[in-house]
This record gives C-alpha cells, structure tokens and sequence, in this order.
C-alpha cells in the first residue's frame, strides 16, 4: 500500500529497518549472470501485485557503485561514466542519456528502495553491457551478453509432428548428427548462443530435452528427439532461421508447408543438378564409352552461364565429378530456397534403337517406360553408403504416395516447366521430341518447389551418343532448357 508523502521522513531509513526486522518475510528473486557464470539472490516484496527488488542488493550483485542522497531520496547506481537514478516514491528513472518510466513508484521497505523489477530490467543495460530480461514464472532476472546471432529457438506443433526454428541474427552455416540415443545434435558455425533458450524450453512429446552447448567457434544444440521421428532440415533467409521438421515415420513431410513460400512473383534463383557422378558414372555409351555423369556437367555448367546471363541466380549442386547422394540434391535446393530445380540427364535404355529428349516431372509413374527410367536414375541410391539411407527412404512404391504430398503442392507448376523445356527441345535439338512425362524420381521427390528432371538424348543410341559427345550439341541443348526456363518466369511472373 502506498504511503503519503507526509509520512516521508528522515526516520524512515531506521523505521524500514525496524520493520524488516520485525516481519522477515524474506522472499528473493533469483538473478542469473550468463556472462560471468554467477548467480545471486537479491531481496522481493510483492508490492500492489508487482514484483519489487532491493536496488542496493541489486546494484552490488552487478558490482556499481551505490550512493544515497538523503536529500533528494535518490539512490544512483553508477559503472563509469554511466548512471541510473531512482527517486523515491516517484516512477521516473533518470540515466545519462534518456527518463525512463518504470509505470509505478520507487517504495520504500527494509531499509532500502525496491523498484517494480518488469520494468526496471529493461533499464539495465544503460550502465552495462547486457541484455536482461524478467521472467516472473520463475521470479528470475537474466543477464547476459547483447552479443548472440542465434537468438531464440521457436517450436510449433503439427498434426504429425513439431516445426524447430532455430532464430539466427544472420545466415550462419550449420550441420546435423543424430546419435544412437536419438539427439539430434545442431551444430551452427560461428553460433554464439542466447542462454535463454535453454532457459525457456519446455520438454514436450516429440522433443523431450534440450542441451546448449557453447563452443568456441561454434554453438550446439541437442534435441532429444521421440523414436521413430524422421526429420528434414533446411535454411530460411527471412528473416534469417534454420528450421527442422520432425514428423512421425510413415506420415511424411508434405505438412510442412510453413516456411515454404514459393513465390510466382519472384523466379530468380535455379538449382541445377548435373546428374551423378563421382563412383556413380550413370550411363555409359556402347561406343565412345561416353560417361552421363560428364556430359550432363557440360550441360549444367554452360546452362548456368547462359542463365547467370539472362539474370537468374544459380546454384550447382556438383561442379565436379564428385558423388552426392540423391537426397542431398533437393536439400541444397530446399537449403537454397530455390525457385526452381533441374535434375540434368542422359537417357539409356538395354535396345539401341530408342532415341529423343524427354522432361519428367515427379508424380507416381503412370507407365512401365516412365517406371523403368525412374529405376534407372534411382538406382544411384545403390550408390550411397548404407548409414545415410535408411531402408525405409528407398524409392518404393508406398514411399513415393507418401513423398508425392511434397510435389503435388507445385504439381501444376512442374507439369508446366516441363512443358516449356520440352517445348524448346522440340524446336531446338532436331532430334525427336519423346513429350513429358511424370515419373517417381528420388531426385524430385523432395523439393519445395516446382522441379523436373530432363533426359535431353539416348545415350545408348549410336545417333545421339555421338552428338552427346559435341560441345555444339551440349550447347543447343543448355540453349533450349534456358529458353524454357526463361518462358516459365515470364509466364508466371507474367511479363509480356
Ligand atoms: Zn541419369
């Protein structure tokens, strides 16, 4: 209950004595210094339902100086040229630079002053260096360094699953373990933690602990995750997030879409996958002995120039011949947020006589040819270390109605962009146009955003293993995917 300022006198310092003596209720908030590690309690009264701390106590667990005037009934706590003065039963608060008003007056108990603690946190760093931050659940008061880019870590729940966000100030790299126990260990590079994340979390069904660790170039955190949870990670620019989804093994990933905003309006960054590589040769042709895995890094490496040109940003998934796993490819894309991604091939087929290019976007196969291209450019997942690929993330047939969900979002988009490739190879390869087609690509299976695999000529064709093996013909054909890439922007982004 507040007092009159009649009652104000110079026997108040004893009077608050007598009664601290006397009642000793004494109940404490808990403060907790992340920087230097330390932890203290400082004297609470609870004041017209308000949380109220002793300023002297305050100011000696933060190491200011603390002088009283009697005059003014003013306490000043000072670090350098730095100040915050309170005035006694006023809510002004006055540092070097601004008035702060902290909503309800400075009382007076225990012989000290006591300040509303929710608003004088915040009033903290005029004098140190420090973020702070009240939280009244657990009647702490949090210090720490202003200093950390990985800010917060939100959770969402979802029908099958959880949402992670990992809040980052700024693009940082990061990478992913799951242990045997089942944590699934987030290292982020160059990571400086804000300790209150550790502090907020609250253990739930699918994430059931949390651990941060602070290293000195990079920070962690530790998720204990439910059995039997698959999860996909990817990287979101803005504002700057790494988000991790975790849904029940079997439900697949196609709820996810938050954080996905594929954008009509704005086509501006292409991933390019040369198909293969490294071990993964892909198809060899009968007579040069031409490699897919080479001529389909021709192929990307000349498209990317010609669409750098037309002012698409762009992204190779593998710039030499090296392997990488199927899975991989799309998680760059996801990684990327790229508008678009195009899985660059070779077809091959056991009779020589099939010829032509042909685009494939992904959806069940709907015919036993489509079917035995789709096992064929798979079949890189043979490729791939067992560890990596668990046997339920083999293309099966149940796999792909689950995966499908993923694709069916951008389903009408990626019919359209194969369309409008298929429609440049007909004009520009002379050879024949075999028309699109849909498939069950691993490759494709995966990506938030529309997506096509291209077989731009047999390479088990005498004909056309021959102009494979032409740079004049490699060129037509990063020509002709460029031009439809080039009619796909304009038919969305709708330039005339
Ligand atoms: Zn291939």
């Amino acid at each position: 209950m507040p007092r009159g300022m009649e009652k104000l006198s110079k026997r108040l310092l004893f009077l608050g004595l007598v009664i601290y003596l006397s009642c000793g209720t004494a109940a404490a908030v808990t403060v907790k210094n992340f920087i230097d590690n330390t932890e203290g309690e400082v004297s609470s009264e609870t004041i017209s339902g308000l949380t109220y701390i002793s300023l002297t106590e305050l100011g000696s667990f933060l190491g200011t100086e603390t002088s009283w005037d009697q005059l003014a009934k003013r306490l000043t706590l000072e670090k350098g040229d730095r100040f915050i003065q309170v005035t006694l039963f006023s809510p002004y608060v006055i540092t070097a630079d601004e008035t702060f008003n902290l909503h309800y007056p400075a009382e007076f108990r225990n012989g000290s002053i006591y300040v509303p603690v929710a608003f004088f946190a915040p009033i903290i760093k005029e004098i140190l260096p420090l973020e702070s931050r009240w939280d009244r659940e657990s009647q702490s008061l949090y210090l720490q360094s202003p200093d950390y880019n990985v800010k917060g870590l939100r959770i969402t729940p979802k029908a099958n699953g959880l949402l992670l966000e990992v809040l980052l100030t700024e693009a940082l790299k990061y990478e992913t373990i799951i242990t045997e126990e089942g944590w699934l260990n987030l290292t982020v590079h160059g990571g400086i933690l804000n300790n209150l994340i550790q502090e907020d979390f609250e253990k739930g069904e699918i994430v059931r602990d949390l651990k941060t660790y602070q290293f000195e170039a990079a920070a962690q955190l530790s998720f204990l995750v439910k059995k039997r949870m698959d999860h996909r990670i990817s990287f979101k620019e803005k504002p700057p997030r790494i988000l991790v989804s975790l849904w029940e093994r079997g439900t697949g990933p196609g709820i996810f879409q938050e954080g996905v905003t594929w954008d009509k309006n704005k086509i501006d960054l292409v991933v390019i996958d040369p198909g293969h590589g490294g071990e993964d040769d892909g198809a060899v042709g009968r007579h040069s002995g031409l490699k897919e895995k080479e001529v389909v890094l021709d192929i990307a490496k000349r498209l990317a120039e010609k669409l750098e040109r037309e002012g698409f940003e762009v992204i190779l998934t593998r710039k030499d011949d090296t392997f990488l796993p199927l899975g991989e490819r799309t998680q760059i894309a996801n990684g990327a947020g790229a508008d678009l991604f195009i899985s660059i091939h070779a077809n091959a087929s056991p009779k020589r006589k099939p010829r032509g290019s042909e685009t494939f976007f992904l959806a069940m196969a709907k015919n036993d040819e489509a079917r035995a291209v789709a096992a064929l450019e798979n079949s890189a997942i043979r490729f791939e270390k067992p560890e990596s690929y668990s046997e339920e993330n083999l293309t099966s047939e149940l796999d792909l109605i689950l995966l499908d969900m993923v694709q069916n979002e951008y389903l009408r988009e990626s019919s359209d962009l194969a369309e409008l490739i298929q429609n440049q190879f007909k004009g520009r390869l002379r050879i024949p146009s075999r028309g699109i087609d849909q498939a069950g690509f691993y490759v494709l299976n995966r990506a938030y955003m529309p997506a096509v695999l291209v077989e731009v000529a047999f390479i088990s064709n005498r004909e056309e293993e021959k102009l494979l093996g032409q740079g004049k013909f490699r060129e037509r054909v990063a020509e002709a995917i460029c031009r439809g890439l080039v009619d796909f922007k304009r038919k969305y982004e709708g330039i005339p």
